[in-house]
């Protein structure tokens, strides 16, 4: 690890003026000084080094503590491309030191008030709990479990607080009656069809809800994206609002970015309470691709993961985060990103096995363009046991242009484009439209029949009216489908 990094990713809040005896004031210089060149320690107070193979993840830009995010690459970061990714580090050298379980632990958000503190007097504490002569001689012992069960006598309490619990473990839906359209249709092994409708920049719903219309027959369900690429539109609950009013069933999206812990809790209870089932937990696009003037892009209060982790306990726990009880709990779907093309398989796959055991249900993946790359992916989740715990959702998207096709391949986290599709849509000239339809037509007829792949979500942003063109000349059509009338009628909202 460097012995300088630059730009710390938070700053503890007024930590000069915080009145601080002057014991801990010498700990945390101390604590400091040595695991900052040693481990790039950035004094969280809220220590994970144990589980992230002894390299601080608080350097990832977008606060994730829970792996890769879906733009990891194994040359830098997305989000600041002079640093490498953190959690490109902290998955090869687990892999390569035999630690790579350790990284299937749901970790805890930060406890703010730790923030810039020291962690070395909570370990002197719980070492004198255990006993200082068991956990001396434990970590002596040759059996190497033995030896973990002293380790973690220690660390488990400090790491993983009574309000988190979080462990390694898979942890099957509390309930048995489907909550959703899509629950139900995917649990009857129907090969399913979800669609993005674009939420409008304005107030203005009468394309939105034409959109919705247009596209309701076609599919299971509806997604509404969260404030993409950072930048603001009509929220993803008003929209999934507005389908569920115009008889649609949404997937509302919801981006950790944006979101502080008392946030998440109360909008995923309304928007429940408004008829949104399906929810989509997402860490969300980096702040670095808002438009100008960007706001912080350092604070950050939990990743997609601890989402998931916190809305599984609300649904079958019946419980806060802060461990209140819920007197009548939601009832969620929930999925998550998947992300087949970003850093590695292996790595990727261990993500998704981390999502599935927090407590995703399924998956809409990222856009994928190259079918036989799918398969390894899916062969390092299958290599996992875990297909059988997961709905996955093929992210596909029909190019309209080569030019599309290059922002996509150069531009966006985790996509990539191979050479031969990028030529063919060049060939294609002023036919490239049809070239990108016919592209993703061939790009489903390959996935349809792989082991693991549950169905597809089509992305089709800002070009909604290609959606049942491409679902009926798949082949894709739901059972129970009826034609809509030519045009919905449907009334503008006034602005
Ligand atoms: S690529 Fe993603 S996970 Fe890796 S350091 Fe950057 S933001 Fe964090």
């Amino acid at each position: 690890m460097p012995g300088f990094t630059p730009g710390r990713r938070w700053q503890p809040p007024f930590s000069p003026f915080k009145r601080e005896k002057f014991g801990n004031r010498l700990l945390i210089s101390v604590e400091k000084i040595v695991k900052g060149p040693l481990f790039g320690c950035r004094m969280c107070g809220n220590c994970l080094l144990q589980e992230t193979a002894f390299i601080c993840s608080m350097e990832c830009p977008k606060g994730v503590r829970n792996g890769p995010c879906g733009g990891s690459t194994e040359e830098h970061c997305y989000v600041d491309e002079t640093r490498p990714c953190m959690w490109y580090k902290i998955y090869d050298r687990s892999f390569r030191m035999g630690r790579q379980d350790k990284l299937l632990e749901v970790l805890p958000p930060l406890d703010w008030d730790k923030v810039g503190g020291e962690t070395w007097a909570d370990v002197v504490v719980q070492v004198r709990k255990v006993g200082a002569r068991y956990f001396f001689t434990g970590l002596l012992n040759k059996d190497p479990i033995q030896r973990s069960i002293v380790w973690d006598s220690v660390f488990r309490p400090i790491r993983q607080p009574d309000w988190w619990n979080g462990d390694s473990e898979y942890h099957p839906p509390a309930y048995t009656e489907p909550v959703s359209t899509l629950e139900r249709r995917l649990k009857a092994g129907e090969f399913v069809v979800t669609a993005e409708v674009a939420p409008p920049l304005t107030t203005a719903t009468k394309k939105l809800i034409e959109n919705i219309q247009m596209v309701k027959p076609y599919v299971a369900a509806i997604n509404f994206t969260d404030s993409p690429s950072a930048t603001p539109r009509m929220s993803s609950w008003a929209c999934s609002s507005i389908a569920v009013q115009n008889g649609a069933e949404p997937v509302m999206q919801i981006a950790a970015r944006d979101r502080t812990r008392i946030g998440l809790q109360s909008e995923v209870l309304g928007s429940n309470a408004l008829g949104v089932r399906n929810i989509l937990c997402l860490s969300g696009d980096s702040m670095s691709m808002a438009p100008e003037p960007r706001g912080r892009m350092d604070v950050l209060d939990l990743d997609s993961i601890q989402m998931l982790w916190i809305l599984r306990r609300m649904r079958d726990e019946n419980k806060y985060l802060d461990g209140r009880n819920i007197k009548f709990p939601p009832k969620f779907f929930l999925g998550a990103a998947a992300s087949p093309f970003a850093s590695e398989p292996r790595f990727q796959a261990l993500r998704e096995h981390k999502k599935i055991n927090a407590g995703a249900q399924f998956f809409q993946t990222n856009l994928v363009y190259d079918a036989d790359g799918l398969e390894i992916w899916l062969n390092e989740m299958a290599k996992r046991n875990i297909l059988d715990k997961v709905f996955i959702l093929v992210g596909i998207t029909p190019l309209k242009s080569l030019k599309v096709a290059q922002y996509m391949h150069n531009e966006v986290p985790g996509v990539v484009i191979p050479p031969k599709v990028l030529q063919r849509m060049e060939a294609a000239g002023d036919k490239a439209e049809e070239e990108g339809v016919q592209i993703a037509l061939e790009l489903i007829e390959a996935i349809k029949g792989k082991q693991g792949v549950n169905g597809i979500h089509l992305m089709a942003v800002g070009w909604e009216e290609i959606v049942p063109r491409i679902i009926t000349e798949a082949g894709l059509l739901p059972k129970d489908f009826v034609a809509p009338p030519p045009k919905a009628a449907v009334a503008a909202k006034p602005a």
